[in-house]
């Protein structure tokens, strides 16, 4: 049995734990990080070959800074990895004036004083003849926003937290840890392995790693659709198509990248069955693909020809959608990392850093108070699953 010190310990390598460990191993910490899979894999939530980064964030004011510091980190990365990992394509975002879309846009672009451009519907058709929205609604541009790779930008991480010196441990699914006097102790069927603080980042599966704190995670099957489009090719290509999300009505959102060579990607938000990940249904069918053909010929009619290719990943949402980061309530030197609810990609540079400052010192330079477990105090026990 090994047993080794190390400074942090992290559970899962994928979009959060790669940063992590990237981060921490960086500042020359001692750092062992374990994966059940070989990332990055298609067994989680970080795949499928695109993940949309935008700046004015229709989510809430409170993201904008974590993800301008994510972009700076993105480009950092780019820099050091001399890897493509950021695309800029500019974003539109379409739904009538009040919607949570764009109302949240247009907030997060007044408060932090951000470039965008709102655009009347004729304004829309002139610039895209791709996107066919009805009279009544409102378009807002962010030119920041645009696609990450995430397959790279795990990779990258990964590589360069390696090259730092951390020593990352693949095929090794982690059973058990508990954490006494200052110190904690991951278990694999390998060995044991102690360090001074540890990361949870294992994303559909931390429900299953808080040795008993109840938490209202709830994992939800996404499905992605690549589509070959019936005309106007050329104008879906990543020059002249920018990634578009659509807020059709109250909680009804579909959202697509420009066709990078496999089809143009799109998917509903939102609209999958409660599972595990043990019990996820991995294929696609004629369910999942109806909702997205229907939203596409009335507001995208070119798109929604063959269908290319499909995947299913899986989302972990809490019930108000925001992120959970938190200090363990129990155990002070264990980190709760869920920045999921289908939207935490874009922030992951800047979650590891985050992360980083949380295992090392408790505290971050963000505020990620509205990310705390508190918030869930008043959920009554029926609703935790
Ligand atoms: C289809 C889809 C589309 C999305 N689109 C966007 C988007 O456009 N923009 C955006 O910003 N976000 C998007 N998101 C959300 C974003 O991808 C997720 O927030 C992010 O990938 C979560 O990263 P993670 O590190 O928490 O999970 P993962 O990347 O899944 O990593 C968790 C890791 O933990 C490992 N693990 C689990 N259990 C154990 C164990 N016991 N021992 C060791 N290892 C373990 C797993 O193998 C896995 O590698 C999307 C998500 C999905 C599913």
């Amino acid at each position: 049995m090994n047993s080794i010190n190390y400074d942090v310990a992290i559970i899962g390598l994928g979009a959060m734990g790669s940063a992590s460990a990237y981060h921490l191993a960086r500042r020359g910490l001692r750092v062992i990080g374990f994966d059940r899979h070989s990332p990055p894999h298609d067994q989680g939530s970080s795949h499928g070959e695109t993940r949309i980064i935008r700046e004015a964030y229709a989510e809430g004011v409170a993201y904008v800074k974590i993800v301008q510091r994510a972009y700076e980190l993105w480009s950092e990365l780019e820099e050091e990895s001399e890897r493509e990992l950021y695309l800029q394509t500019g974003g539109m975002m379409f739904g009538s004036d009040g919607s949570d879309m764009i109302a949240g846009a247009e907030t997060s672009a007044v408060t932090h004083n951000l470039t965008f451009e709102k655009l009347s519907m004729d304004e829309v058709r002139q610039r895209y003849k791709i996107f066919n929205p009805d009279v009544d609604m409102t378009a807002i541009f962010d030119p920041r926003s645009g696609i990450l790779y995430p397959e790279s930008c795990v990779e990258a991480h990964l590589e360069l937290a390696k090259r730092h010196g951390a020593e990352l441990l693949f095929g090794q699914p982690v059973g058990s840890w508990d954490s006494n006097s200052g110190s904690v102790t991951v278990r694999t069927e390998n060995g044991a392995y102690t360090a001074q603080s540890l990361i949870l980042a294992a994303g559909a599966w931390l429900p299953q790693l808080l040795n008993g704190l109840e938490v209202p995670l709830q994992v939800e099957r996404q499905v992605l659709m690549w589509y070959e489009p019936i005309a106007n090719q050329e104008l879906f290509r990543a020059e002249n198509c920018p990634i578009f999300i659509w807020d059709t009505g109250p909680g009804i959102h579909f959202y697509g990248f420009p066709d990078m060579g496999t089809g143009v990607k799109v998917a509903r938000m939102h609209f999958g069955d409660t599972s595990t990940p043990e019990n996820l249904r991995r294929d696609a069918d004629a369910d999942d693909d109806a909702p997205v053909r229907s939203f596409l010929e009335h507001f995208m009619p070119d798109v929604p020809g063959k269908l290319v290719s499909s995947r299913v990943c899986m989302f972990t949402n809490t019930p108000d959608e925001h992120f959970l980061i938190d200090l363990h309530p129990e155990y002070g030197n264990v980190v709760i990392a869920s920045p999921c609810s289908g939207h935490g990609f874009k922030f992951a540079s800047a979650m590891g850093e985050i992360l980083a400052d949380l295992a090392t010192t408790g505290k971050s330079n963000f505020d990620i108070r509205m990310f705390g477990l508190d918030r869930f105090n008043n959920i009554n026990e029926q609703e935790i699953s």
